[in-house]
């Protein structure tokens, strides 16, 4: 059997987290999520986290160095060696070649990337929205998945928090950063024909269905 090494693709606020969050009950891959790395260094205040933060609060991309490094390092722990889920990597063309060397140095490849997608319209709603738990970063909007109490998470009772990079300047940054320099990777992809569309405006119980269904598809089509 060949293990799955997905891409889960979006623009900003697309559904990623909220998709990751409903995604990791049902299949035994480790979700690696770049952004929430770097929330984590930041946090701690790692060398890596003092590098990265001028950029993430300003909505522009780390430079690719720095993450290519860091998801380098993580796919050789242990429990990326049967798969993965790669949420918010690759960003750019020359982080997607970096992955490609780095798996096929493996015998490896990407077995798809996972297109979830929103209109631009939307995702503004959506990050506007956006609320966080301090905690473990679980995801909530004021308006489209309330908590069941204001301000609080259901899952662990923390406190909910707006990103200081979903304020509304940055917000726009962002979009702009993703149509510039991550949308080429559709083209990239779909020439390789890996790329598959997920329509990411439908409420996440659907979303959630529709990228289960396409995971396990190619899970049987792996093990034929
Ligand atoms: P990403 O990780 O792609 O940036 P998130 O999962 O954090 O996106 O979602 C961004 C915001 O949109 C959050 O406030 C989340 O609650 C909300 N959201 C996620 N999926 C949907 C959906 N299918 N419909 C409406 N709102 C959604
Ligand atoms: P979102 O949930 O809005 O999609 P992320 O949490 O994935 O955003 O990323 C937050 C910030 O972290 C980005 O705006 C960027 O500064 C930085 N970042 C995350 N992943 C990458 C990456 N692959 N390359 C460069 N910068 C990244």
């Amino acid at each position: 059997m060949s293990e799955l090494d997905l891409i889960l693709f979006g623009p900003p606020g697309a559904g990623k987290g909220t998709q990751a969050d409903r995604l990791r009950g049902d299949f035994q891959l480790p979700f690696i999520s770049t952004g929430d790395m770097l929330r984590t260094n930041v946090k701690e205040g790692t060398d890596l986290g003092r590098k990265a933060q001028e950029y993430m609060d300003a909505g522009e991309l780390v430079p690719d160095d720095v993450i290519v490094a860091m998801v380098a390092d993580r796919l050789q722990q242990g429990d990326a060696q049967d798969g993965f889920i790669l949420d918010g990597f690759p960003r750019t063309i020359e982080q997607a070649e970096a992955l490609e060397k780095q798996l096929s140095e493996l015998g490896r490849r990407v077995t798809a990337a996972l297109l979830i997608d929103v209109p631009d319209e939307e995702v503004i709603r959506r990050l506007a929205g956006r609320r966080v738990c301090v905690k473990s970063g679980h995801n909530y909007h004021v308006e489209f998945d309330p908590p069941k109490h204001e301000g609080v998470c259901d899952q662990d009772g923390s406190r909910l928090i707006q990103r200081d990079d979903d304020q509304p300047e940055v917000i726009r940054n962002r979009l702009r950063v993703y149509h510039e320099k991550t949308a080429p990777l559709i083209e990239h992809y779909d020439e390789q024909g890996l790329m598959r569309r997920i329509d990411g405006t439908r409420p996440p119980a659907e979303v959630h269905d529709h990228i289960r269904a396409v995971i396990a598809t190619m899970r049987l089509e792996e093990n034929v």
